[in-house]
């Protein structure tokens, strides 16, 4: 008998769509087999009238954990994901304590993470001002890459300038590894924010004038000839403007290993939301004008963008209410791993009409490749890890502060509904989220090691 039967699937990989049964042994795919002709399963699950997508890959989570867990912590991070439809996630390196730059301190993140995760999970390290000599021994680690950044992240994680990070693409090419970049001019933004600061601006316009998109071109630009100089796997994440995708795909011929991620708020929220929302919608780079917003579906629309990922950015609630009177003073940053994808399903799927192989390919399959994990993860076929996030593209949802996971629950999406509901959430044939109830266990979760 078959550990888990699926039947009636309608299934979607990036590439093809059909209607099937699916047996599940040992966490894998053992069999795709013709409408009514599966065995019987230990669990069985009747999908009729859902779609059945390959479980979906935040490549870009910040859970926190050790350090800072007053904000997020990995059992809070990966319940929200795994409420969100997310089978698996990659947790960056600067948001906990220590930062992960060196060895012990991937180490230390493991071991703090190993018994809580809910939902499969990876990690980054992060590449510093003067930590390239550390690389080779925390790629041995399994991790997925190397995140940097252009613009400051506080003292705890220095960013690079673009010597060492020409340096550290050459190291992550000898690895076989991948870097990932915060892109962000930091002396322009600086000083932007300078000029703000000491006319005394402190609302919501001030805030966007300082990170005007040419500060995201700028980095962006440099970023991609340096790569294409280095010719390193690059990934640059958050990508709030449709010029960035532009700059990307205009260098694929000569950097065909970059990619490009945007995430849900770019493409949901836009400066008149940010507005009316205030501080829980402060992220950077900043929520761009509607005009932004929808030329970004377009890069969604023609096939140049890779992935979406949430950059799940906690803080506590005060952190944000701290800048109800000056922007300057509020968490940039936004929760997002458990609306990503019914957010994507209402604003992409059902209103604009985006393809759910689309979806699948920017959510599922291009996170796996990029990580070096696929077909392991991000299809549904004999042979892969049998995760799945079961959706009814007609089921309502809601959000609600009550219907979060989060440990702190405030979202900028508060009162908005759609169609498109995450049903159920499986990870290697555990049935982790289901019919509103989180029914996992902390610890199932795994370390999903990318080999270079
Ligand atoms: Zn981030």
């Amino acid at each position: 008998m078959a550990e888990l039967v699926i039947r009636n699937a309608r299934i979607t990989n990036e590439a093809n769509s059909f209607s099937a049964d699916i047996e599940v042994n040992q966490g894998i795919i053992t069999a795709i087999c013709a409408l009514g002709t599966a065995g019987a399963g230990e669990v069985e699950i009747d999908a009729n009238g859902l779609d059945v997508l390959p479980g979906c890959i935040d490549m870009h989570v910040h859970f926190n954990d050790p350090g800072f867990i007053h904000r997020e912590d990995f059992a809070s991070g990966t319940r929200a994901a795994a409420a969100g439809g997310i089978t698996m996630v990659v947790d960056m390196p600067l948001a906990g304590k220590p930062t992960v730059i060196n060895t012990e301190a991937v180490l230390a993140k493991k071991n703090a993470v190993a018994s809580k995760a809910y939902v499969d999970y990876c990690i980054w390290g992060g590449l510093v001002d003067n930590n390239i000599g550390e690389m080779a021994a925390m790629a041995k680690e399994g991790i997925a890459g190397f995140k940097a950044f252009m613009a400051d992240a506080g003292p705890d994680f220095p960013f690079v300038q673009n010597d060492v990070l020409l340096a550290g693409m050459l190291k992550a090419k000898q690895l076989g590894s991948l870097i990932a970049l915060h892109c962000e001019d930091d002396k322009l933004v600086k000083y932007l924010e300078e000029q703000e600061q000491s006319r005394g601006n402190t609302d919501v316009p001030a805030f966007l004038r300082s990170r005007p998109p040419y500060t995201e071109t700028i980095a962006v630009n440099t970023a991609v000839t340096l790569a294409a100089a280095a010719g390193a796997r690059v990934h640059i994440c958050h990508a709030s403007l449709a010029a960035s995708v532009a700059i990307v795909e205009a260098a694929r011929d000569k950097a065909p290993a970059i990619t490009i991620e945007t995430c849900p708020h770019y493409l949901v929220l836009d400066t008149e939301d940010f507005k009316a929302i205030g501080p829980v919608a402060k992220c950077s780079p900043p929520i761009r004008s509607r005009e932004e917003v929808e030329a970004l579906w377009g890069k969604v629309f023609d096939g140049s963008l890779d992935v979406i990922g949430s950059d799940h950015s906690p803080s506590t609630c005060d952190e944000k209410e701290a800048g109800k009177g000056n922007i300057w003073q509020a968490w940039g940053g936004i929760n997002g791993v458990q609306t990503m994808i019914p957010l994507l399903l209402e604003e992409g799927v059902r209103k604009r009409g985006l393809p759910l192989k689309r979806l699948v390919q920017l959510v599922s399959a291009n996170p796996a490749k990029i990580l070096g994990i696929y077909p392991r993860k991000g299809t549904i076929q004999v042979g892969s890890d049998a995760d799945f996030t079961l959706i009814d593209r007609e089921g309502d949802w809601e959000i609600t502060k009550e219907s979060l996971y989060y440990k702190n629950r405030h979202s900028p999406y508060f009162g908005k509904k759609g169609k498109g509901k995450v049903v159920a959430t499986i990870v290697r044939g555990r049935l982790v989220y289901h019919d509103e109830k989180i029914i996992g266990n902390p610890g199932f979760g795994r370390y999903i090691e990318v080999k270079n």
